[in-house]
């Protein structure tokens, strides 16, 4: 059975600030799902065929490997942590944590470890990201249908395999090219050789694709690079750290209005490895 339709029946309560909403989580889940999927439905019988139309969200090559471990993680971390951390409760994105298989994106003598509920090492100084921050940020984008997104910092390549399970439209720029190449590997042998994936100072963005309707920063910035904010459409989110290796970094969305203007709030203390190259320099 395909893990999507495993954890479907299993999520029945959603909280949502602080009204516990008891929903028939399959149904919001396929009702979601439909949604996402409902361009596809329509356009189909138009003549102009969006990527969006054509597309479904991949089936991975692991995702029926350890699914009780990332259903526990899922529900236990995630969707109802005991920690007075914020759940995570977009269904959607819920569904994509327990599809994307964890496992397969950390090297092997960690591997055991994948569905801790903790970062781990991925070589060359750095880590992938804890499960919870993954979803939160994930659910704080806001993705719709055909939302094209930017990651800044591919590392293993996890959160973008995350985030192609929610959008066709998937960039990812990484610094450190031996990483990229090796995340390139991972998603192709998963099954998302759809993401565009580039190495490259993610300081300047990527140009040529822009404009994006969310950017998703995954290292810390001591300031936000104007490029990144300049290929932002109006209307859309930024997730960055803000914050030096040595402060208390914050996780903040920075939210372009329709007019131009720059909001941002401040979601929580957190901790990522530095951003590295011009941003060092400025
Ligand atoms: N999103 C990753 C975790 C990334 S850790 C995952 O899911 O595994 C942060 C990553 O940002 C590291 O791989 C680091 O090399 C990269 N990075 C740091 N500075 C960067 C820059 N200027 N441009 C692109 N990537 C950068």
């Amino acid at each position: 059975m395909p893990a999507r339709k495993a954890f479907a029946g299993r999520l029945r309560t959603v909280r949502t600030g602080a009204i516990t909403v008891v929903a028939l989580a399959s149904c919001a889940s396929a009702w979601l799902w439909a949604q996402r999927q409902g361009a596809a439905t329509n356009s189909a019988t138009s003549p102009t065929t969006s990527p969006a139309a054509a597309w479904r969200a991949p089936e991975p090559a692991g995702a029926s490997q350890r699914v009780a471990e990332r259903e526990r993680m899922v529900q236990e971390q995630i969707a109802h942590p005991r920690d007075g951390r914020p759940a995570v409760v977009d269904p959607v994105v819920l569904q994509a944590m327990c599809t994307v298989p964890r496992h397969a994106f950390v090297p092997r003598e960690f591997q055991a470890h994948a569905y801790a509920d903790s970062p781990l090492p991925i070589g060359y100084g750095q880590t992938i990201s804890q499960p919870y921050i993954v979803a939160l940020m994930t659910e704080q984008l806001r993705l719709r249908p055909g939302d094209k997104v930017l990651e800044i910092g591919t590392g293993s390549g996890y959160q973008a395999a995350v985030l192609a399970q929610l959008s066709p439209e998937v960039y990812s720029v990484e610094i450190i090219r031996a990483l990229a190449a090796q995340a390139k590997q991972t998603l192709e042998q998963q099954g998302y050789g759809q993401v565009h994936c580039r190495s490259g100072d993610g300081y300047y963005g990527w140009p040529e694709q822009a404009p994006f309707d969310a950017i998703i920063v995954t290292c810390a910035a001591g300031h936000l690079p104007p490029p990144l904010w300049e290929q932002l459409k109006p209307g859309g989110r930024i997730l960055v750290p803000i914050g030096g290796v040595y402060e208390v970094q914050r996780l903040v969305v920075i939210t372009k209005t329709a007019d131009g203007h720059r909001r941002s709030i401040s979601l929580m203390p957190v901790s990522f490895v530095p951003m590295r190259g011009q941003i060092e320099r400025r």
